[in-house]
């Protein structure tokens, strides 16, 4: 909500569980901090929680993250590691911003 930064996760799961789980993250122990706890903090910023993106629908695991990887490396302004996307292959970087 205070800047344009996103971020993209796959789950299986709810939507709504997911979220939730990001949003309590902060309440629990530094040690386990996510990416979206610390941009929360270390920015002062927060996110827009109710308004949640379904980017892609797919029920095969190996897929999900493959689709997430893509998305991932679509969006400039993501706060995601760069270590969420290494397992997909520099091959594609072109097409994708193609
Ligand atoms: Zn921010």
């Amino acid at each position: 909500m205070d800047c344009n930064a996103s971020y993209i996760g796959q789950t299986k799961r709810s939507l709504d569980t997911r979220v939730s789980e990001h949003r309590r993250n902060i309440n629990g122990s530094s040690k386990y901090y996510s990416v979206v706890s610390d941009h929360r903090l270390s920015q002062q910023h927060d996110f827009d929680w109710t308004n949640p993106r379904v980017l892609h629908r797919e029920e095969h695991w190996r897929k999900r993250q493959v689709a997430e990887m893509f998305y991932i490396k679509l969006s400039d302004n993501t706060i995601n590691l760069q270590t969420d996307t290494e397992n997909l292959n520099v091959v594609y970087d072109n097409l994708i911003r193609s």
